[in-house]
């Protein structure tokens, strides 16, 4: 092979080189990930902090082994880091990179993830799963496997099924049913949040979501696991359903296992549709969040300027109502043009209103006033 040479972090990482980013590579390395990779290792180093013992980590899709040997190599407190992949030529360059990094207690597996898990019970305090495409088929051996208060890092590339550009992979995947609006990337990540909860459940484990986000091709979700038949009864509250109008852009959250029976939009009447089950919990932890931004001071990250942008964005979030009204949508539906953004969440305020911003759109507006209150707002300014 080629060998291609890259920095990340304090991290160095070689594997042979290839032309374009795809699973045929003979070992995956996808740079568009990099601040994934930087926002994992805060996170982790929040948790580390916050059990205040030493932790063990399995990169479970080692690829490069990046991940691992990144946490090992840059985050504090970590004992062993157990990385594993099913094909032998990432196993070598998972040893070469630990070597390159002269690294200890890094150890390499050629296991099915899920069998991993399995063999593993009980014997990582985190566990990052960064598959190609979807992590459904991994997560009944995660939450077999997972221990309490633990760590699970999970990536989804799959995010048009997860958005529901169309309907049956994401049923077939996740056991819900998607519904693709201008938040549909909100709905998605509720979507996978409330399939690995309803997973997890099965083994009388519950997640509480530290940290989520919708970033480029993929989504991310940091969770905490805990343990416990009555908790995990009380947290699958925390399943529902969002119901949407067509006609009028209202929406509304309901829980319960069972789709609601309401078909009809209080507000005019024509028939809602509803996706879900889904995670109608926090999906946004600020206490976590806050240590993640104070966790940049002490590490080299080189995606800082948008991890630091996204972080604050997903903080700002914490505590603001589920899905939010895209200006854009709201003023083709008025027929008229979008007022300045500012100007809009200025007067949604004044008019006593939560108006928060959210990563997952730009002109996105999280928001406890109606679909009627935006729009005689809207129309005023
Ligand atoms: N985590 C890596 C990173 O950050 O660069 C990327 C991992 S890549 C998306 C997925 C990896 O999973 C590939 O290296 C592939 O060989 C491996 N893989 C695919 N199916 C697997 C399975 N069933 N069990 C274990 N590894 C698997």
């Amino acid at each position: 092979y080629k060998i291609k040479h890259i920095e990340e972090g304090l991290t160095q990482i070689e594997f042979p080189e290839f032309d374009k980013i795809s699973s045929d590579a003979p070992v995956f390395y996808n740079p568009h990930m990099e601040m994934n990779r930087d926002l994992s290792i805060l996170a982790i180093q929040v948790f580390q902090k916050q059990e205040d013992r030493e932790i063990n980590i399995c990169d479970l899709f080692g690829g490069s082994g990046i991940r691992g040997v990144r946490y090992k190599n840059e985050i504090d407190g970590v004992g062993e880091v157990s990385i594993n992949d099913i094909s032998e030529t990432a196993n070598q360059f998972e040893r070469h990179n630990i070597e390159l990094n002269n690294l200890d207690d890094v150890e390499v597996y050629q296991h099915d993830a899920s069998m991993f898990l399995r063999m593993k019970r009980g014997e990582f305090d985190v566990i990052d799963i960064d598959p190609f495409g979807t992590p459904s088929p991994f997560m009944d051996s995660a939450g077999y496997g997972a221990r309490r208060n633990s760590l699970l890092c999970v990536t989804a590339t799959d995010t048009s099924a997860l958005c529901g550009t169309y309907q049956e992979p994401c049923i077939r995947k996740y056991n819900s049913k998607p519904y693709k609006s201008e938040y549909c990337h909100e709905t998605g990540i509720r979507i996978l949040a409330g399939f690995v909860a309803l997973t997890l459940s099965k083994y009388a484990k519950y997640i509480e979501v530290k940290m989520s986000h919708s970033t480029e091709h993929y989504m991310r979700l940091y969770l905490e696991i805990k343990k416990g038949s009555k908790r995990t009864d009380e947290s699958l509250k925390n399943i529902g359903y969002i119901s949407h109008c067509k006609n009028c852009l209202h929406r509304q959250v309901s829980n319960g296992l069972a789709s609601p029976i309401e078909e009809i939009c209080p507000v005019c009447g024509e028939k809602l549709v509803h996706a879900g089950p889904l995670w109608i919990g926090a999906i946004q932890d600020a206490d976590f969040i806050e240590k993640m931004i104070d966790e940049t001071n002490h590490k080299k990250i080189n995606t800082e300027k948008d991890a630091l942008k996204l972080m604050n964005a997903c903080l700002l979030e914490a505590g603001a109502p589920a899905t939010f009204y895209d200006v854009h949508t709201v003023c083709k539906s008025l027929k008229i043009s979008a007022p300045k953004l500012d100007l809009i969440f200025d007067e949604i305020k004044n008019q006593g209103f939560i108006a928060i911003k959210t990563h997952f759109n730009p002109l996105g507006i999280k928001t406890d006033a109606t679909i009627k209150d935006i729009e005689k707002i809207l129309i005023s300014l």
